[in-house]
């Protein structure tokens, strides 16, 4: 099966009111693992290359490493290059054989932001490739300060239509109270996420994807295993789950999962190095983790996003 982009994926999670999984994968193991998944339960899946996974793996090994797995999958795999950081980077992925590429120049102001994700779109669209760009700073609650403004630093509905109009991209990353890390909220802090916002986006841009960054649940248990066999990582509070299946049931078609993944694969691999410390076989090691990290992708997938069994053909 050849690679995908995520077209008709979203326009499917769309009708249906799921959501596709992006799953950031840092190595062969992670991003083995995550295949696995989605062929078990028979979902489509995007896998996500930050700049920086992309450097660790070698630009070469990511393409191998995603055409043989294309041999054999059963499912549509989209190979996506998550916060590129500049218009250059997202060429060079698109080039790469990439079939999606996020332009991040959030940090810009409205027009440039809106100058280079054009740059993108013109010659990633010229090669069959789809574009997702960010508007409004996805980060932490704490740097949502602003009173005066009931948007502050989220997404702010008015802009959107322009945004996406003069880019011309294909989904919308959007912040709405989600943020990157395992620690989202201050201690005694309620998550929260603005879904009053994500309705206001939705009613100026009906049909179009929007995209949630930052949505890991970092649930308790994972968090245990790791501090249990040596870790100190102190409690972290994520995205509910229950709020990000809100989420999927509306116009979001891309969840984002990076620090979920992270948390499963290093617990599990400490628990299995505590448990055998008599052994130094590598695979004694990496595949209990590799199975974390499958295990989690599943229930994502089968119990929160809804993406299990469409799995288009
Ligand atoms: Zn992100």
């Amino acid at each position: 099966m050849p690679l995908v982009t995520t077209k008709e994926m979203f326009k499917d999670a769309y009708e249906k009111g799921y959501a596709v999984g992006a799953f950031n994968v840092d190595n062969m193991d992670t991003f083995k693992a995550v295949v696995k998944a989605a062929e078990q339960v028979n979902s489509p899946v995007i896998i996500a290359i930050s700049s920086g996974a992309l450097k660790f793996i070698g630009k070469e090994y990511v393409r191998e490493m995603v055409d043989c797995a294309l041999k054999t999958a059963t499912v549509p795999i989209c190979l996506h290059l998550d916060h590129g950081k500049s218009a250059e980077l997202c060429k060079e992925c698109v080039d790469l054989g990439f079939t999606s590429v996020m332009i991040d120049a959030s940090s810009y102001d409205f027009d440039e932001n809106i100058r280079i994700t054009r740059e993108v779109v013109e010659y990633a669209h010229a090669r069959g490739v789809v574009v997702e760009s960010e508007l409004g700073a996805i980060a932490g609650i704490e740097d949502e300060v602003c009173v005066d403004d009931k948007y502050g630093s989220f997404t702010h509905p008015d802009d959107v239509v322009e945004f996406v109009t003069r880019t011309g991209i294909d989904s919308l990353a959007i912040a709405i109270g989600t943020a990157h890390g395992a620690y989202k909220f201050k201690p005694g802090q309620k998550p929260q996420l603005r879904f009053d916002i994500l309705q206001e986006i939705e009613e100026k841009l009906p049909g179009f994807p929007l995209v949630l960054h930052g949505a890991s649940s970092v649930q308790q248990d994972s968090l245990k295993v790791l501090n249990t066999y040596g870790g100190k990582m102190p409690e972290a509070i994520g995205i509910p789950e229950a709020m990000l299946r809100e989420a999927a049931s509306k116009a979001v078609c891309k969840i984002n999962v990076g620090t979920d993944i992270r948390v499963a694969y290093v617990g599990a691999f400490r628990k299995a190095l505590h448990e055998q410390p008599d052994k130094f076989d590598l695979k004694l090691f990496v595949g209990p983790a590799m199975d974390a990290v499958t295990e989690l992708v599943k229930d994502k997938m089968i119990n929160v996003f809804g993406c299990a069994g469409r799995a288009l053909k």
